[in-house]
Parts: C-alpha cells; sequence; structure tokens
C-alpha cells in the first residue's frame, strides 16, 4: 500500500521542516522528487539525503511568488504526477499592525505562489491525471489570535483547493487540503526565537499546550497524511480539507 513507484512528485518548500519530510518520504516510498525552493542549499541537503537513502530527487532553485520562474521549471521537469504545494511563510499581527507590504508578502507568497504552481501544473496533470495537496492550515478554519495576512491566505488555500477540485475531476485530478495545528519545525523555533527571545521554552510549552493532545505535531505524521492523500489508496477522496491538529479545531473547550 501506499506505494509511489513509477511516480514523478513536485514539492514545494522541500527543504525544510514539512515539506523536507514530504520529500523524504515520498522518495522512500519510490517517487522520483522534485523540489521547488528558495533556499537551494537546503533544498540540496534533502536531496543529498535522498540518494543516499537510495532514492531520486533533485531541487530547482525557485521564488514560487515569481510565475517568471515558476513555469520553465516545470516544463523542464515534464509530465508528472503529483503536486504538494507546501512552501509558505508566516506574520503575527492583527489587522492593524498588518502593513500593506506584510500583507503583500504574505499574498504573494503563500497565495500566489500556490496559484503559480497550480497554474503551471493543471496542463501537464490534465493529460494523465494527478493528485494535488495544498498545505493550508487550521488558521484557514477557526479564528487565530494575531493571525490576521495569514489567516487570508490559509482561507485561499482553502478555498483554491476546492476550485480546483471542482473544475477538474473530469480530467481525474484529485485536489485536496492539509490544515495542521502547530507542527514542530525551524518555522516555529524560528518565530520564538524572534517573538519570546529568553523565554524560548516557557513559550514552546505554551505552544505544545495549545493543541489538547498536549504536544505539537510532527512533519513525519504531516507527510503520512500527505503520502495517503496523493496515493492510488485515496483514489475516492477529492475536494477535502483534512484537519491534522490534535484536537485543535474541535477540542478546544
Ligand atoms: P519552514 O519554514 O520550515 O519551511 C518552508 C520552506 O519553504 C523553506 O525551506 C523555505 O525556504 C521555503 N520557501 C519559503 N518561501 C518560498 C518561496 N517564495 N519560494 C520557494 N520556497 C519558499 O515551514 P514549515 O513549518 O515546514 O511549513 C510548511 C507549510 O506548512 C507552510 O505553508 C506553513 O504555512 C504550513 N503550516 C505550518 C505549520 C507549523 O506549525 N509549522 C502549521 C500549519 C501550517
Amino acid at each position: 500500500m501506499f506505494s509511489l513507484s513509477g511516480k514523478k512528485a513536485v514539492i514545494t518548500g522541500g527543504g525544510s521542516g514539512i515539506g523536507k519530510a514530504i520529500a523524504l518520504v515520498f522518495a522512500a516510498q519510490g517517487a522520483q522528487v522534485h523540489i521547488l525552493e528558495l533556499n537551494a542549499a537546503a533544498g540540496e541537503q534533502v536531496v543529498a539525503e535522498i540518494q543516499e537513502a537510495g532514492g531520486q530527487a533533485r531541487v530547482h532553485s525557485a521564488d514560487i511568488s515569481q510565475q517568471v520562474q515558476v513555469l520553465p521549471i516545470f516544463n523542464q521537469i515534464g509530465p508528472f504526477d503529483i503536486l504538494v504545494n507546501n512552501a509558505g511563510i508566516a506574520h503575527v499581527g492583527n489587522l492593524e499592525n498588518t502593513a500593506e507590504a506584510d500583507f503583500d508578502r504574505i499574498y504573494n507568497v503563500n497565495v500566489k505562489g500556490a496559484y503559480n504552481c497550480l497554474y503551471a501544473a493543471i496542463p501537464q496533470l490534465k493529460a494523465n491525471g494527478g493528485a494535488i495537496v495544498n498545505m493550508a492550515s487550521i488558521a484557514a478554519l477557526v479564528g487565530i489570535t494575531d493571525r490576521f495576512a495569514y489567516s487570508m491566505s490559509k482561507g485561499a488555500i482553502f478555498a483554491m483547493t476546492l476550485s480546483v477540485a471542482r473544475d477538474y475531476l473530469a480530467h481525474n485530478i484529485r485536489c485536496n487540503s492539509i490544515s495542521p495545528a502547530r507542527v514542530h519545525t525551524p518555522f516555529v523555533d524560528g518565530f520564538i526565537a524572534k517573538h519570546y527571545a529568553g523565554q524560548e521554552q516557557e513559550m514552546f510549552n505554551k505552544l505544545s499546550r495549545s493543541q489538547p493532545i498536549g504536544r505539537m505535531g510532527t512533519p513525519a505524521e504531516v507527510a503520512a497524511l500527505a503520502l495517503y492523500l496523493c496515493s492510488d489508496e485515496a483514489g475516492f477522496v477529492t475536494g477535502c480539507d483534512y484537519p491534522l491538529d490534535g484536537g485543535f479545531t474541535k477540542l478546544n473547550n
């Protein structure tokens, strides 16, 4: 079960955190992995790790917010089967402390970046069908304090997932999203270091407790769900969002 043997997968942001875990798991399951990364050096390290384990991978240096960079890379990769729109950035602030530049930055990477990859991918996937997973967040589903721009961007991911799933049913393209609560990645460590210097452990514990299950998720746990959604075993699953949240959205009472 869950073999990706003979499949080609494109993963954005595969150089770190959740995207890295997805790249490692997909390669271990037999996929040829293509990582699109702003941080090409980080992507190269993941490629080396995959190759050492006997898998196949390559990195393509790209800023997904730039369509002019994204389109030629997808053409170069050629026919493929799986797209994981994972790359994303964070912003902390309510509406009043979200400057126009902050809003644009989050929009350009999280929303337009996903659109750019979908725009490049769909014409190729239409030939033989395929599977898409978009990385949303619980911020798309519930109100989170001080996440105005980030929530906006993940709500857009949620809605784009439904739209693409609907429009390409006849082309056998399945499109789903995953909505994680806090997952322990460099994204989280960077956030704590930047905003809570000197109180790192206290903040880590607080962020862990915000999931009713009492801890953060792991990148590998997100990767396991992404693997299922991109596998042939999930052939009946499309147009769905999957909260992966330690009880955050339904048990926080
Ligand atoms: P991360 O910061 O560890 O990794 C993100 C990767 O994306 C980095 O390697 C970065 O270089 C790359 N990237 C950023 N901007 C890019 C761009 N413009 N073009 C190409 N690559 C770019 O983050 P993570 O925690 O693994 O998060 C991955 C995804 O999961 C994001 O979309 C994030 O919003 C989402 N998410 C994370 C959490 C969490 O708690 N970590 C929770 C919910 C959702």
